[in-house]
Order: structure tokens, then sequence, then C-alpha cells
């Protein structure tokens, strides 16, 4: 088990918490405080034990001197004074006297905010390619780091890796939410265990594919990767997406596994994505040559539905429809419903997240995971660096 933040006496230590303020910023505007509000829980925890906290976060890419404006976490300073109500002390630099003098002067409960870790990016990728220097750097500023940015834990960075290595270390409430959760129900899911997988590209989840196949019971399979599966049993896909190169390991999959993946037998289509009104739907194996499949249909929702009320923990990864699109977000929709009603419902992070919350259904699962990236790596079953390198108790 790693250790937590709940491990430590913090009582006037300084305590250095990696967390995920990567947020949608528009004109210096949040769009999005999810993340921000996500973090306030170990925060707050830091606070109530009198520690000094010191944040620091990436947020965007910064590849050049001019992305340094869009990117700064100056905005996000000013959020969290808000959700905390309380000053946040933001430090403009990433390193140097002034970042140190702001440091030392720091008293029990006051929190600085340090600039964006990506600014060290300009000097050579420093924070992402987890340079040892700028670690023990960073790491020399606190006395305890908590890594609570589950989102960025798949990646080996000096703000998370890098400090880790050269100081006690544990990890925050939200990432030990992310484990519990998602990592148990892989580890020893309540059977039936039921993973639907959507989204668009067969490639992107060929991991998770060959991971969960030999843990889960069902895999339900709808998206526009569902094409390449049908296409591979030789039905006609008309101009529904294709992945070519996955053909053959969508073949091999089904002949190993045609028990437990199940695809859809009929689907809503298209001739002309910029006229969705033209909406049909139609069995499989009825597809035309100029039809673009968009969605799941009715019948495989009823049978994706019998098999879900059955299923005692559902992990989702993909949205089964091209569901920015009203008229093909009904497969998604649907599916929502019906595993709002059921117990240990865990939403991958990324697309299928911002799918289930943009129709509403943000409170009705067990959990929405906060990483994209991070959360595909782990149904992977691949170890997560910046969670790899936390002691453990
Ligand atoms: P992913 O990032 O791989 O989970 O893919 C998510 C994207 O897949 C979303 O933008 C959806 O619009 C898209 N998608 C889902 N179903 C389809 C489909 N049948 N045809 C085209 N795109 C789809």
């Amino acid at each position: 088990m790693k250790k937590t933040i709940r491990d430590y006496e913090l009582e006037g230590k300084k305590v250095i918490i990696r967390v995920d303020f990567n947020v949608p910023i528009k004109n210096g505007e949040i769009q999005d405080d999810n993340r921000i509000k996500q973090s306030l829980e170990t925060i707050n925890y830091a606070l109530e034990h009198n520690a000094k906290i010191i944040l620091l976060s990436h947020l965007g890419r910064v590849k050049e001197e001019k992305d340094k404006e869009n990117n700064t976490l100056e905005p996000v300073a000013l959020r969290l004074s808000e959700l905390l109500d309380k000053e946040i002390i933001f430090v403009t630099e990433t390193r140097g006297k002034l970042l140190e003098d702001e440091i030392n002067n720091m008293k029990n409960k006051d929190i600085i905010l340090v600039e964006n870790t990506r600014f060290e990016d300009l000097n050579g990728k420093l924070e992402s390619g987890n340079d040892e220097e700028l670690g023990k750097y960073w790491a020399s500023l606190g006395d305890i780091f908590i890594n609570d940015a589950f989102g960025t834990s798949h990646r080996a960075h000096a703000s998370n890796v890098g400090i880790a290595k050269n100081l006690p270390n544990g990890i925050g409430f939200l990432v030990e939410k992310e484990l519990n959760i998602m990592g148990k129900a892989i580890e020893n899911p309540k059977r039936p265990f039921t993973v639907i997988l959507g989204g668009s590209k067969v490639s992107d989840k060929i991991g998770v594919i060959e991971n969960l196949v030999k843990i889960a019971d069902n895999i339900l399979i709808g998206g526009g990767m569902a094409f390449t599966f049908l296409k591979s049993q030789g039905i006609n896909i008309g101009k529904s997406l294709l992945d070519e190169e996955n053909i053959e390991f969508c073949k091999k999959m089904l002949k190993q596994y045609k028990d437990k993946i199940i695809l859809p037998i009929d689907v809503a289509t298209s001739t002309n994505l910029e006229i969705p009104e033209n909406k049909k739907e139609c069995p499989i194996n009825e597809i035309k040559e100029n039809d673009i499949g968009l969605d799941i249909g009715n019948e495989t929702i009823k049978l994706f539905k019998t098999i879900l009320e059955k299923s005692n923990t559902i992990i989702w990864n993909g949205p089964v429809g091209k569901f920015e699109i009203k008229e093909y977000s009904n497969g998604t929709k649907e599916l929502c419903e019906i595993i709002k009603e059921k117990e240990n419902t865990i939403i991958g992070g990324g697309d299928t997240a911002s799918a289930v919350i943009n129709l509403g259904y943000k409170d009705a699962f067990t959990h929405i995971s906060t990483g994209g990236g991070a959360s595909l790596e782990m149904l992977e079953g691949k170890v997560l660096p910046g969670i790899d390198i936390i002691e453990e108790i």
C-alpha cells in the first residue's frame, strides 16, 4: 500500500503538493474549474494540519517563449483563492531567489502556488524530461512531497518523479481515490465485470482490450472502433471509421474471446455528417456503401442493457457514438441512463468523462476518473511512474 499524506506529521512542515491544475483557460478565463475543486480535499487537509503548502502544477504545453503568456497559472491562483477564501501567494518564477525568499518567509497555513512547471521546458525540456537537477532543486524547497496529480502520473516528470526521488513522499486523497476505486475494480472486481469500450480508433485501445479481455466477463464494443471489429467479420461498414491496420487484431480477439466480446447488432447512420437530420437506423448487415455509422442503434442498446443490468462492476472507456452531435449522442446517453442505477460504475477520464458530464451525468456514477491518459494506462495494466515512485507503507 502506498504512503499517503495521512502518514506524515505536517505541523510546520513545508509540504510540496503536486496538483493537476491543467484546466482549460480562454482569454484568462477558466472554462472548467473541476480539477481545482478536486484538489481541495488534500489542500484543506494540509491546512488543517498547519503545514506550509507549496503547490506545483503544469498547464498546457510550453514550447516557445510566447506560450508563457497563455499558460500562466495566475488565473488559477485567483480561482483557488476564491474557493478556499484565503490568500494564495502566487510566485511568478519556477526557481531562484524570489521563490526561495517567499518560501523562507512562509508561516504555517500559508499557501504558495508556483508558476507553471512547464516554463522549465523552455530550458531544454527540464520538467517534461525529468531533469535530475531540477527534481533535486524543487525537492530542496520542501520537507515532504505529496503527489495528488493523477492526470500526470503516467509520465515521469521532474515535478512528480524527480521530487519524489529526493524527499519523503506519499499520495494525496485524489490519487488515493483513483487507485482505490479503479485499481481495485481491475484487481478484484465484483462479478460479473463488464467493460464498455468505444471511441474512435482501435489502435488507441489495443492495450486496454488485451489487458481487460483477460479480466472482464463481458466487453461491449461501440463507437467508431466497433466498425473495424465488424469489418473483420466480413460485414460491409460503408464509409464508417476503419482502422485498416488492426483488422487482423480484431479478428484474432473475436476468435479467441467470442463469448466475451459483444458487438453492435444495429447502428444509427448518416450519409452526410453535415446533415445530421439524415439519421436512420439499420441492422448491422444492412449498412449501405454510402452510410457512415455514427452511433449504436436501439436493438444494441437493449442488448447491452440486459448485460449491464446483471453486472456488478462496470468500467467505461470511450463514447459509443459521435456524441458531440446531438443526433448521435443517444447511445452514450442511454448507456448513462442504464448504468446510473448500478453500483461500482467507473468512467475513464478524457473524452468519456467529458461526454458523460456534457450529457448531464456528472454525479451519476461511482467515479469519473480525472486522468485521460493515466486512466487508460491503468486499464492497460501498466505501472504509472508517478505512483510507482511513491513509498510503500
Ligand atoms: P477516444 O478519444 O478514442 O475515446 O474517441 C472519442 C471520440 O470518438 C469522440 O470524439 C467521438 O466523437 C468519437 N466517436 C465515437 N463514435 C464514433 C463513430 N461511430 N464515428 C466517428 N467517431 C466516433
